[in-house]
Order: structure tokens, then sequence, then C-alpha cells
């Protein structure tokens, strides 16, 4: 049993049922295990409960096994083993308002993104609640503060819609005020586009930040980089990034990645800002992180601003993001992907 799959009352009644734990005994273990503390550390729970609880529970879900800090922004990038032996990855960024950790929330993805790397080899499998949430708890124990992660975006490996239930109740966990307390406001999910998933993420009354990857405003151009597009077109993507909006009041946040010759052209901007009209969106432009298993080139950074300016031009609300962390494989799944073929 992991146990940071269970919240607090799930956590009393499993410890109750099975070891006949006392509710303040159990309350104690759940604190120490958002803190990230191994059962030996928890020092204030008797030895014998301790050693039982070995027996039959896991308290780290994830284990940081590798750390890379980018020498240009501080960036890090970490290398997480689960205890079946499967390895993912996440970042974490420093900004002036906080720290963000971009979390996984599968082994590989089976999205099929051309330019992506964790969908290189397939679904491996889902993670669990308590798995997302481990990377959260890992890295905040790196920081002295309580807070010290203080932002959270699904934007690791995986596609988090794809896994729906197990993320949500991660959503849930991660925004208790009995746990680590990080509010809804401060969690970004970016999905590929599943479009029954956005519209039941609504209904279920979750209120994150949604952040749909684009990549392309064209229908036929984007079935070409997206598989899923062939699903789910880009009318039915934009009425449910609408009804999302409608439920929750937030602004959908478009992700954008320039690829050199397949996306970055004047045409494009032109298709993207009628695409965008008369919504409350944010277009985030990104370079590509070319990936060395794929033919696919960045767009020049004077491209891109150009293409940024395209966009103002059109009256349409964007950033060109800044890369970070590309000394350290920034883009999605590379680390990953590069630990695997040294281990093969
Ligand atoms: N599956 C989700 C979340 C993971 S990817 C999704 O598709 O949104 C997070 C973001 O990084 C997505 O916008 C994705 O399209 C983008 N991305 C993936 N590979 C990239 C690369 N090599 N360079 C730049 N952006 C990339």
């Amino acid at each position: 049993m992991i146990l940071l799959d269970l919240n607090k009352q799930q956590l009393q009644a499993y410890l109750q049922e099975t070891l006949n734990v006392k509710r303040f005994v159990a309350d104690q273990v759940f604190a120490w295990l958002n803190k990230g503390a191994s059962f030996d550390q928890m020092t204030n729970v008797s030895l014998s409960t301790r050693q039982q609880l070995k027996q039959i529970a896991i308290d780290k879900p994830v284990k940081i096994v590798q750390t890379l800090t980018s020498k240009i922004d501080g960036t890090q990038k970490f290398l997480y083993q689960l205890h079946d032996g499967n390895v993912i990855e996440g970042v974490l960024m420093q900004y002036k308002y906080g720290n963000t950790l971009c979390v996984s929330t599968q082994v590989g993805c089976r999205m099929g993104c051309k330019f992506c790397a964790s969908t290189i080899g397939g679904l491996v499998r889902n993670l669990t609640a308590g798995e997302i949430l481990g990377q959260v708890v890992e890295v905040n124990a790196l920081g002295k503060g309580e807070r010290f992660v203080t932002n959270v975006v699904l934007m690791g490996s995986g596609e988090p819609l794809d896994n729906y239930d197990n993320v949500t109740k991660f959503l849930t966990l991660l925004s208790s005020p009995d746990g680590l307390n990080v509010s809804q406001r401060n969690v970004s999910l970016s999905t590929c586009g599943l479009v029954p998933q956005i519209t039941q993420l609504a209904d279920d009354g979750y209120s994150v930040n949604l952040t749909i990857s684009l990549h392309s405003a064209k229908q036929e151009n984007r079935q070409e980089i997206m598989p899923i597009a062939n699903r789910y077109n880009l009318s039915q993507v934009m009425q449910a990034s609408r009804y999302y909006f409608q439920q929750t009041g937030r602004r959908v946040i478009f992700e954008y990645t320039l690829i050199d010759g397949v996306n970055d052209t004047y045409s494009d901007a032109l298709t993207l800002a009628s695409l965008l009209r008369n919504m409350s969106a944010h277009v985030n432009l990104i370079r590509l992180n070319p990936v060395k298993e794929t033919r696919l080139k960045s767009c020049g950074e004077a491209n891109a601003k150009k293409f940024l300016s395209y966009l103002e031009k059109l009256k349409i609300s964007a950033t060109l993001r800044r890369q970070m962390g590309v000394d350290i494989n920034g883009a999605c799944g590379q680390l990953r992907r590069n630990y695997l073929e040294t281990n093969d």
C-alpha cells in the first residue's frame, strides 16, 4: 500500500484496520509522510509500529536518484525512481514569485506527439495519486521552508487526462488543507486535448488552470504532429475550452511550440488569431526543444520574435517563454530517455 495515496481519514481507517493504530498516531504518520519522512524518521511513532508499517506499506513512493542543475538559470531537473524500478522525471523552475515544480503523471505516454520525447516507447503505466504527490513531497523536502514548492504544473511526462482518476485524486490531495494545501489557483494542468475529460474536469468541480497544447490552429497540420487531433478536432477542443472557462472563470492558456517550417509562418499566426478571437485566452509560445530521435528543428529566435509580433498586432495576448534548463535535457522525457539508453 502506498500511504500517500490516502487522505487523512483514509489513512486513519487503514491503520486502524490493519494494525489497530490509534487515530492520533495515524495523524502523526500522515504529517510525516507529507514532509517526505521515511518510517525510520518518524521518531514520535513507536518502534514496533514503525516496524509493522514497513512490512505492509510504502513510505516514499518516489525517490530522487539524480539531480541536474542548470548553470544558466538554476533550473533543476530530477530523475525519480518508483518502487517498481520505473523512472520518471521532473523540473523545478525558480521564479521571483516562487518555485514551480513540473510533475509527471504517467511512465511514458501513448499520445504520440511527433515532437515529444516522453512518448517514444509508448505508455508503460499510469502513476497513482500518491506517486504524483510524492514528487512534490520529495522536492518540498529539499527546501528549508514549509512551502518550498509554491506552484505545480502537470506538464511532465504523460497525458494527465489519460489518467483522469489518479490525477484528480492527486489534485484533491495536493490542495487539501490537511496536506500540502497548495491552492488550485497555483496548479496548471496541460493536455493535448482530451475533450470529454476537459468537460468532466469542470463538471467535477476542479478549478485548476487549464493549458491546451495547441501547436497548430490548422486542423490538417495539427493532425500531422498530434495524433489525438484525429479523434477530437479543433472546434471540439475550442468548445470544451470555452466550457471550462465558463464553468471555472479561469482564462485558458494555449501552448504553442514553434517548430521550424511546420507552424511558424505568418499564415499560421493569422489562423491562430482567428481561432482565438472573441475568447479569453492567452498564448504561450515556446521554441521547440529539439529531441534527437526526431528530425524536427527549433524555430530560430528571430522568427519566434516575429511570430510573437504578428500575434500582438492581431491583438492576441501572447508571451514568448524563455527556454529554461536547455543545458540539462529540459524537454519532456529527455532525461528519462538518456537514462534508459545508458542502462539498457
Ligand atoms: N501531455 C500533456 C502534458 C505534457 S507535455 C500535454 O500534451 O499538454 C507539456 C508541454 O510540453 C506540452 O505543451 C507539450 O506539447 C510540450 N512539449 C513536448 N515536447 C516538447 C519539446 N520537445 N519542445 C517543446 N515543447 C514540448
